[in-house]
C-alpha cells in the first residue's frame, strides 16, 4: 500500500503520517510483515485544511464564500428527489461605499465583520451565512415553508441592526437593504434563486433600504421588459421609429392658443406604443437620451416653423441632455428659425437634482439667448422651491395630481392657491396641465392660472393636424372662462 494517511494521538499532540509498506513474505509466500516508511505529514495535512478553508470561507468575516455557498444551494436542491422548501436572502449595506470611502478600508472592514457576526447570531444551526463578496452577504434558511417565519427573524435582524456599531471609537449605523426569495416557489436553481432575491432586494433598495422585500413575479417581469425594451431602443432612431405629436396650450385670458408642447411617441414592430414615462427614464440609463433628445429639439422646430401662425413650442429636456456638452448650442442651431422667444424648454426637478451647478449653468445661458424656460410637474418634487430660489423659470407647470384632485379636495385647492400666489410673487407665468373637466378649467381660472393644457382642450395630435386645429381653434365648448378670468 501506499500514501495511507493516519491520524495518532502521541504525547506531543494530534499528528498525520502518511504510511507506505510492502509485505514481507516467508520461503512459502506467507505473509509475516511489512517494511516500508512512515512519515510525518502533520505540516503538510494542516497546511491543507487551511488552504480548503480559505476556498471556502471568506477570510475576513470567516463566512463561507461564494463558491462555497453555491454548493451548498446545489446541494440543497437537487440532493433530493424534491426540492425542499426554504429562503435564500440576499443582503446588501446600504451606503457601505460612502463609509468606506470616508473612513477607510480598515474601516469597512470593522462594518463588514460586525455584520457578518450578527447576521450569524441570528442564524441557527441548520442556516447557512455567507459573504458572497463587497458588501453582498447571503443566507439560506432551512425547513421554513411560509413568508411569516422569515419576517420573524427579519424584523429582528432590523432591530438588532439599529443598535449602532462601534467603529474605532465612532459609531456607525448598520443599515442593509435585504430581499428574499423562497425555494421551491420563487425558482428551482442555484442562478434564479439568487437572481429572484436580488431583484427583490433592489426593490428594498430603491424603497429607501434598511428594509426587506419579498420576490413576487411582477419584479422579475419589469426587469425583463425593461431589458428588452433597452436593446429594442438601440437603433430605434436610424429606424425612424419615433415621431412627436403636438399637445395644445390655451391662455386663460382669451381662450386663444397659445403654444403646443411636443410629446415624443415610440411605436415599436413588437411592443407597439411603448409610452414615453416608461422608455424615456430607460433610454437615459442606457445613454440614448441625448442623441434622442436632440433628434426631438430639431423636429420640433422644424414643425414649429411650418405652423401657420407663431406659437410657442414646448419641448421636454431630460437630465442628461440638459448638462451634456454643447447643450445650448444645439439648441440655438435647432430653433434657427425661430424666435428663441417662442421655444420654450421644459425641464423637470429631477433634471436639477444629479448636477444643480451645471443644469442652472445651462439654463442661464438658455435664458442669455432669449429661450424660455418651464419647471415642469411642479409641485410632486421635494425641493423645487429651493431650485427656483437659485433659477427663476419664466413658466411653472402645476402637476396633474393637483388638477386631478382639485375638485374633491380642499386640500389640493390650497396648495394650488399657494403655487399660483407665488408664482405671480415671483413674476412666473403659470400653465396647469392634465385638465380633463371644465370646472377644473373654471377654478383654476378664476385663481389666477395664465393657461391650460390637457384632455378638455385637446389630445395630443399629429403633426400634419397642428395647422386645421390652429385655424378650427374658437375655444372651449361650452366654457365661460373668458367671463371668470381675472385679469391683472
Ligand atoms: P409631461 O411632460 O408631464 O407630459 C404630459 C403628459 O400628460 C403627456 O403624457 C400627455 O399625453 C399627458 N396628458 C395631457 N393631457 C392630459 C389629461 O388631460 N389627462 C391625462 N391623464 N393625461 C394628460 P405622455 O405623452 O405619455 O408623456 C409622459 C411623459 O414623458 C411626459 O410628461 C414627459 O415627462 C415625458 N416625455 C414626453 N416626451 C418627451 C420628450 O420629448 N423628451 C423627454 N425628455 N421627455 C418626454
Ligand atoms: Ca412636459
Ligand atoms: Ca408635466
Amino acid at each position: 500500500f501506499r500514501d495511507v494517511h493516519v491520524s495518532l494521538r502521541t504525547a506531543a499532540g494530534d499528528s498525520w503520517w502518511s504510511l507506505s509498506a510492502r509485505p514481507l513474505l516467508d520461503d512459502r509466500g506467507v505473509v509475516v510483515g511489512w517494511r516500508g516508511v512512515a512519515t510525518d505529514i502533520t505540516d503538510k495535512h494542516v497546511a491543507h485544511r487551511q488552504l480548503s478553508w480559505l476556498a471556502n470561507n471568506d477570510s475576513l468575516t470567516g463566512l463561507v464564500n461564494r463558491h462555497q455557498f453555491r454548493e451548498l444551494l446545489h446541494g440543497l436542491l437537487h440532493g433530493g428527489s424534491t426540492v425542499p422548501s426554504f429562503a435564500v436572502i440576499c443582503f446588501d449595506l446600504d451606503g457601505f461605499k460612502q463609509i468606506n470611502d470616508n473612513r477607510g478600508h480598515a474601516a469597512g472592514d470593522v462594518l463588514l465583520s460586525t455584520f457578518g457576526q450578527r447576521l450569524m447570531s441570528m442564524a441557527r444551526r441548520t442556516d447557512t451565512v455567507a459573504r458572497l463578496g463587497g458588501d453582498e452577504f447571503a443566507m439560506v434558511l432551512r425547513g421554513v415553508a411560509t413568508v411569516h417565519e422569515v419576517r420573524g427573524l427579519l424584523d429582528r435582524l432590523l432591530d438588532e441592526l439599529s443598535e449602532p456599531c462601534d467603529v474605532y471609537g465612532q459609531a456607525e449605523l448598520l443599515r442593509v437593504s435585504i430581499g428574499v426569495a423562497m425555494a421551491p416557489t420563487d425558482g428551482r436553481d442555484y442562478d434564479t434563486l439568487l437572481n429572484h432575491a436580488d431583484l427583490a432586494m433592489y426593490d428594498a433598495k430603491q424603497n429607501g433600504g434598511n428594509r426587506y422585500c419579498f420576490f413576487h413575479t411582477a419584479l422579475g417581469d419589469n426587469n425583463r421588459r425593461r431589458s428588452a425594451l433597452a436593446q429594442a431602443l438601440r437603433g430605434a432612431i436610424e429606424r425612424g421609429e419615433f415621431r412627436l405629436e403636438y399637445q395644445p396650450q390655451v391662455s386663460t385670458v382669451d381662450e386663444q392658443l397659445c403654444g403646443f408642447e411636443a410629446l415624443l411617441r415610440w411605436r415599436h414592430e413588437e411592443y407597439g406604443d411603448v409610452s414615453p414615462s416608461e422608455f424615456v427614464p430607460i433610454a437615459e440609463s442606457i445613454g440614448l437620451m441625448r442623441d434622442l433628445g436632440d433628434w426631438v429639439l430639431e423636429r420640433a422646430c422644424e414643425d414649429a416653423a411650418g405652423w401657420p401662425i407663431p406659437l410657442t413650442v414646448s419641448i421636454n429636456v431630460s437630465a442628461t441632455q440638459l448638462t451634456a456638452p454643447g447643450f445650448v448650442g444645439r439648441v440655438d442651431a435647432a430653433a434657427a428659425k425661430l424666435d428663441p422667444g417662442m421655444v420654450e424648454l421644459e425641464v423637470t426637478e429631477s433634471a436639477l437634482i444629479d448636477d444643480a451647478d451645471a443644469a442652472v449653468s445651462a439654463l442661464k445661458q438658455l435664458r442669455a439667448l432669449g429661450f424660455r424656460t418651464a419647471l415642469d410637474d411642479f409641485g410632486t418634487g421635494y425641493s423645487a422651491l429651493g431650485y427656483l430660489r437659485r433659477f427663476p423659470f419664466d413658466t411653472l407647470k402645476i402637476d396633474r395630481s393637483f388638477v386631478r384632485d382639485l375638485s374633491r379636495d380642499g386640500e389640493a385647492q390650497v396648495l394650488v392657491e399657494t403655487i399660483l400666489a407665488m408664482a405671480r410673487a415671483l413674476r412666473m407665468r403659470t400653465i396647469a396641465e392634465g385638465v380633463e373637466h371644465l370646472i377644473e378649467a373654471e377654478m383654476l381660472t378664476l385663481r389666477g392660472c395664465a393657461a391650460l393644457q390637457g384632455y378638455l382642450v385637446s389630445r395630443p395630435i399629429a403633426p400634419d393636424h397642428v395647422a386645421d386645429f390652429v385655424t378650427m381653434w374658437s375655444g372651449i365648448p361650452g366654457s365661460r372662462l373668458r367671463e371668470t378670468a381675472l385679469v391683472d
